[in-house]
């Protein structure tokens, strides 16, 4: 790792008042919870079009409840690691600081950062597909198909699935954030999902810093600067 390119990173996050921070699936990789797409990624078991998408849970809801209660009982028992941990921590240093997340693990949140936009949801919440209650629900022993309490249609996770829009408020949350960062730090995505994907070009377009952590670079514009490696490794590096 060449050190200039970490202290030129230091020293804009420290003088910089507001910072935007996108997340995806490989930040988590360090505490065991696998990616979607690398060598080890869920989707070489399972095909996304089979069970995160609004037909699947039509079709055979039991067969979607089932990963999501698998996926559930597999991210219980994972902790946040010193990636996740330096975020909280840039989060105290700074004046104006968003955390944009692609993740639905709820490390973010566990850790101890605040000021979060989960973009896709969250597999700790689930949603009423009658009246569209949200709760958060962190109990491992939900029946297969688990049913709402006011009114008795069947709940959801309330996560973002293939082919859905996202929160517009989360939206606007995100791009307002993009827009009005001095520094963007993109960590651990492969930046093909959109609307996430474009945050970048549209934070370079606006001034900001783009600074990418990745073991493989794979933001579609330049950062300013590239990391290459573990999300968990180079993080504390930023800040120490
Ligand atoms: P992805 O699986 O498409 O890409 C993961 C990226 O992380 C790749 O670019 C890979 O090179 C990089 N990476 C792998 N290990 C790393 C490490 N140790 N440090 C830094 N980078 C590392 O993930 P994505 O771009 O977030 O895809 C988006 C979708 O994946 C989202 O919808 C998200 O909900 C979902 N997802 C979430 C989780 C989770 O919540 N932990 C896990 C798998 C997938």
């Amino acid at each position: 790792m060449d050190n200039y390119k970490i202290d030129l990173v230091r020293e804009k996050l420290e003088n910089s008042a507001f910072i935007t921070v996108l997340t995806g699936a490989g930040i988590s990789a360090e505490s065991g919870i696998p990616t979607f797409r690398g060598d080890e990624g869920l989707w070489k078991k399972f095909k996304p079009e089979d069970l995160a998408t609004p037909e699947a849970f039509r079709d055979t809801p039991g067969i979607v409840w089932e990963w999501y209660h698998w996926r559930r009982e597999l991210i219980s028992k994972k902790i946040p690691n010193r990636g996740h941990d330096a975020l909280v921590i840039l989060e105290e240093k700074t004046q104006g600081f968003t955390l944009i997340t692609q993740n639905v693990d709820g490390l973010h949140v566990l850790a101890g950062n605040r000021n979060i936009i989960e973009l896709h949801g969250t597999l700790w919440k689930t949603r009423c597909t009658g009246c569209h209650r949200v709760i958060e629900d962190r109990s491992l022993k939900m029946p297969l198909l688990p049913t709402c309490d006011l009114c008795n249609k069947r709940l959801r996770p309330h996560v973002v699935w293939f082919g859905e829009g996202i929160d517009p408020l989360d939206l606007e949350g995100s791009l307002k954030a993009c827009r009005e960062c001095e520094v963007f730090l993109v960590i651990g995505t492969s930046s093909v999902v959109q609307p996430a994907a474009s945050f970048a070009a549209l934070a370079k377009s606006e001034g900001a810093f783009i600074v990418e952590v990745n073991v493989e670079p794979a933001l579609q514009i330049r950062p300013d600067v590239s990391l290459t490696g573990k999300a968990a490794e180079i993080l504390p590096l930023l800040l120490s």
